[in-house]
């Protein structure tokens, strides 16, 4: 790790640079800036990556997302299991193909859904899992129904040695910049299907099968230059996860004694370390001063109950406590040894137990 400044220090930082530049060039170069050659590359890195037959690149995670519910043909009167501690796009796709979502509460301590609370009924099409900053969730205790696999956050994840993205029926990745591939927007979504795979390829385009038009679609293509962003990154995915797990190691050990949850996956899983996420009983405080002090943090995700388009669905007193508790500390590649004993000395004075 290289040494920190004493400068403001950022929450996250894209890890591109002279390698994306150059792929990049290539593509302005050869004049075909979408439905070209790096397209069919992108995709085929992020199967191989997530050790599934099929993926295809989209515009953005909750492109993904829409076109996985699509593809499953889910519509009005399905309803959609969902965590009530997520990301609001793994919601609002299901309400905005005309279908109900339902919240399920999350583990307080693992912040992914809790599968003894999943509840199949006749109108259940599926569930969508989120492996929630990375943290594989255990889907294989779900009630036998289709899973979609939100795992925008779980590039190079590992749920009991089988790569995440590949153990649904779908599963949907983000590259917004905060993830550990980023093409600036962008996602993909995979399959093991063929026939699924079809699907999303066609809704990506307009709705086009070779030379007819059965049904409308959409234009959620990713274009030639942002997978040339992001095909350097996947090339060195390994690199860029083992560099994430150094750093999360790091912070684990200077945050040992202080009242501090501090994320890990379960035991025979690999962490995808999307965002290293804490839980602090005063998070409001600790994150206003930290602000205060140039740490740039965050909160984790949202409760969804507590905002305005899905309020009044119940009570959720996991994701109500995730929600209050977790805390985004700083984590990308250019934090050094100082910042990070910035950050845990800035913790041990603000940190309170009760
Ligand atoms: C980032 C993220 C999304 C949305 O991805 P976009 O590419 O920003 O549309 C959805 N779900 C989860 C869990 C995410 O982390």
């Amino acid at each position: 790790m290289v040494q920190g400044t004493d400068a403001g220090i950022r929450l996250a930082w894209p890890d591109v640079g002279a390698d994306e530049l150059a792929e990049v060039a290539d593509v302005l170069a050869s004049g075909q800036l979408t439905m070209g050659p790096k397209v069919a590359e992108l995709e085929g890195e992020v199967a191989r990556a997530c050790e599934v037959e099929h993926a295809v690149a989209v515009s953005s995670g909750t492109a993904a997302l829409h076109l996985a519910l699509l593809a499953l043909g889910i519509g009005p009167g399905d309803e959609v299991v969902v965590p009530a501690y997520t990301f609001p796009a793994t919601a609002n796709v299901v309400t905005l193909v005309g279908a109900r979502p339902v919240l399920v509460d999350v583990d307080p301590e693992t912040m992914n859904l809790d599968p003894a609370k999943v509840e199949v009924t006749p109108r259940t099409k599926a569930v969508l899992a989120v492996h929630l900053f990375g943290r594989p969730a255990p889907l294989e205790q779900l009630p036998d129904v289709s899973v979609i696999e939100d795992a925008a956050g779980a590039l190079g994840a590992r749920r009991a040695g089988r790569a995440c993205g590949g153990l649904g029926a779908l599963g949907c990745l983000s590259f917004h910049p905060r993830k550990i591939v980023t093409t600036g927007e962008g996602g993909a979504v995979t399959t093991p299907s063929a026939e699924l795979a079809e699907r999303v390829r066609s809704l990506r385009h307009h709705g086009w099968r070779s030379d007819d038009m059965p049904a409308p679609g959409f234009n959620y293509r990713l274009s030639d230059i942002l997978c040339a962003v992001g095909l350097p990154q996947l090339r060195r995915l390994a690199e860029l996860h083992a560099a994430r797990a150094r750093l999360a190691a790091a912070y684990e050990e200077r945050l040992r004694d202080l009242p501090v949850l501090a994320p890990r996956a379960d035991e025979g899983d690999v962490h995808g370390w999307q965002a290293y996420v804490v839980q602090v009983d005063n998070r409001d405080e600790v994150l206003k001063s930290l602000r205060a002090q140039g740490v740039e943090a965050q909160i984790g995700t949202y409760a969804l109950h507590r905002l305005g388009a899905y309020n009044g669905l119940g009570s959720f007193p996991g994701a109500a406590r995730a929600f209050e508790r977790a805390l985004a500390l700083p984590f990308h590649s250019r934090l050094g040894e100082r910042d990070l004993d910035r950050v845990a000395e800035a913790l041990d004075k603000l940190v309170t137990s009760h």
